[in-house]
């Protein structure tokens, strides 16, 4: 149902080819897709956790079988590799596996308490809530969210980002396969006003969010002010700090990987490395890494040309305020597509601190490297930094990287691991301005975002001896 007249093209980034478009959904069709979730929710919330999880086995099956498929698709529409594409996916359906556990994490506890009392917990779904994601990862970040709600009893509306809007459709379709009820999942697609329609509506009890701090803090925000529960993933300025006795090949493959994988848009790509002293060597190594990439072949595109300039622009402002643009990735070209979106790996050196690129979210293939003298200088600006998704440290000694990880002010810490994202069920969330809320947004935590506890006192006079029977 088209209520806005709004049509949004869907480019992709790997050449510029249209891949369809979406209609943004209006009044009409969000109150319509909160009014066929809360019908859904009558049965679905009362359904046995043990039947929720059936489809979610299914699902992962249908997902790991259409694996070729699925990739080309979150490929096409985000611009990253294929095989960045399914790394996004299986890390996703490990979500989905973790989801499937729920009979038993769900069981509750029982004590007695007191001679004849008895307490005892049970959680129960919220009702409809919704799901709002950032084009990054169109099928990892969803998958954050899905199958935790639904599991729970939950029905879910997911809003993707509507520059990879298509991957969420597949999903659907293949939970239509693996017997999901209808209306227990629907994507609502659309930009900023329908996520405003969404956080304003009161059939929707809560909202989970992952994207830029600006946005998280606004959607944390008017969803708090509409009576939400409400979780909100945010940006990032990544630091990984390098000392002298790190490892030169480990260090320097694992840096580059971080910085430029899915071309640096990633929320746990390395943004800034500090070197520690005299780091020349793994420096060099960094940058002879860099220069291996080929845009296009091992590394993809970046989402959209305006995206492209944003990242450009940062490297000609380092420039021109007297850095080295040690490895250069402006102007990348990738032969036979001439109209895709790209930038190379990009290495800059001799900022100072305060310098935007090293402050910003460059959301690209771009490391700036900063040069202190000791670790406090180098966990002074990580802590300086007001993001808090990861920061990792590169060294060969236990103990400067037990220092590193007890000072660091992130929510997930790498040692010789530049993207440091928990492997479920150890669960995924940052700190500072990089979450809005309580919790991570997997693992227990998230159980206990889609759910709430209902707690049972019961006493029963059985001492008397006494009951209707006898
Ligand atoms: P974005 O904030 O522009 O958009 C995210 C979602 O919010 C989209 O669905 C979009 O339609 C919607 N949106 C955009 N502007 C809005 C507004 N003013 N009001 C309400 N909704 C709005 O993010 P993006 O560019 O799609 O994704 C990149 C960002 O996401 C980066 O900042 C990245 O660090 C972040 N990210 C964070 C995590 C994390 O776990 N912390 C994970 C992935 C991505």
């Amino acid at each position: 149902m088209v209520d806005q007249g709004k049509r949004i093209e869907v480019v992709s980034p790997v050449d510029g080819s249209s891949l369809g478009s979406i209609d943004v959904a209006g009044v009409r069709r969000v109150n319509e897709a909160v009014e066929r979730a809360r019908s859904a929710f009558v049965d679905w919330g009362r359904t046995p956790v043990k039947e929720r999880v059936q489809p979610l086995f299914r699902f992962k099956q249908l997902a790991e079988q259409q694996m070729g498929e699925l990739s080309k698709l979150v490929s096409a529409e985000n611009g990253k590799t294929i095989a960045e594409a399914e790394a996004g996916i299986r890390k996703g359906l490990e979500v989905v596996e973790f989801a499937t556990s729920f009979p038993s994490l769900l069981q509750g506890g029982l004590l007695e308490v007191s001679p004849g009392v008895d307490c005892h917990t049970r959680r129960y779904p919220l009702g409809v809530v919704c799901g709002i994601t950032p084009f990054n990862f169109p099928a990892m970040v969803p998958m954050w969210m899905f199958p935790l709600a639904i599991a729970a009893g939950n029905c879910f509306l997911h809003k993707p980002s509507e520059q990879t809007p298509l991957t969420p459709l597949r999903f659907i379709e293949l939970f239509r396969e693996a017997g999901l009820p209808e209306d227990v999942f629907q994507v609502v697609q659309g930009d900023r006003t329908t996520v405003e329609l969404l956080l304003d509506h009161s059939g929707i009890v809560a909202a989970a969010f992952v994207g830029s701090t600006p946005v998280a803090r606004l959607v944390y925000e008017q969803a708090t002010t509409s009576g939400k529960r409400v979780l909100a993933l945010g940006g990032a300025k990544n630091h990984l700090v390098v000392v002298p006795d790190a490892d030169v090949e480990l260090t320097a493959k694992n840096v580059v990987a971080s910085a430029t994988g899915c071309a640096g848009q990633r929320c746990m790509a390395a943004s800034v490395l500090v070197a520690v002293g005299d780091c020349d060597v793994i420096l060099a190594a960094i940058e002879d890494e860099m220069r291996k990439i080929v845009p296009g072949e091992t590394m993809g595109a970046i989402i959209s040309r305006a995206a492209q300039e944003r990242i450009e622009r940062y490297i000609d402002q380092a420039e021109a305020d007297g850095a080295t643009i040690r490895v250069d990735g402006r102007g990348a070209t990738v032969s036979g597509k001439p109209h895709g979106f790209y930038v190379g790996p990009t290495l800059i050196d001799g900022l100072e601190a305060g310098h935007p690129a090293a402050c910003d979210e460059i959301f690209g293939p771009v490391l700036t490297v900063l040069r202190v003298g000791t670790l406090e200088e180098a966990l002074a600006i990580e802590n300086g930094n007001p993001f808090g998704n990861a920061a990792s440290i590169y060294t060969t000694n236990g103990a400067t990287a037990r220092y590193f990880e007890q000072r660091a002010s992130a929510g997930m810490i790498g040692v010789n691991i530049g993207v440091p994202v928990p492997r479920e069920p150890f669960s995924f969330g940052g700190w500072n301005d990089s979450r809005f809320g309580v919790g991570d947004i997997t693992g227990t935590d998230g159980l206990s975002f889609w759910t709430k506890a209902k707690k049972t006192t019961t006493k029963w006079s059985v001492d008397s001896g006494r009951n209707w029977m006898s």
